[in-house]
């Protein structure tokens, strides 16, 4: 099975950059101007989006590297820079005991996509 290259566990359940993006982005510009969420979130994640590995994502077909596990901690990282205090719903909205329940974020993720 093909492995994360961030935290090298195996990737499950593959949801690209892009389609948790979408997400995300989403979530997001409800909180800035739409243009400067997606901007910013992008400046953030363009080397994720970059990574192509053996994975494909289940929604989308795209070559993958990076899980979303490692992929919503980048993102509450920049958040916990930018902007604590988003931290809370960023946390609660995309379920963010993932090592813990990996079930349950996915399927937040997934709802929020398709
Ligand atoms: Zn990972
Ligand atoms: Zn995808």
């Amino acid at each position: 099975m093909p492995a994360c290259i961030v935290c090298e566990d195996t990737i499950t359940q593959p949801l690209c950059a892009v389609c948790m993006e979408q997400s995300i982005a989403a979530w997001l510009q409800e909180k800035l101007p739409p243009e400067e969420a997606l901007a910013q979130l992008r400046d953030e994640t363009v080397a994720i989006h970059d990574e192509r590995g053996l994975t494909t994502c289940i929604r989308c077909n795209q070559h993958m590297a990076v899980c979303s596990y490692c992929y919503l901690d980048h993102i509450k990282r920049w958040l916990t820079q930018a902007f604590p205090e988003f931290v809370p719903e960023f946390t609660m909205f995309f379920g963010f005991d993932m090592h813990v329940e990996p079930e349950l974020p996915m399927r937040g993720l997934i709802a929020g996509v398709v």
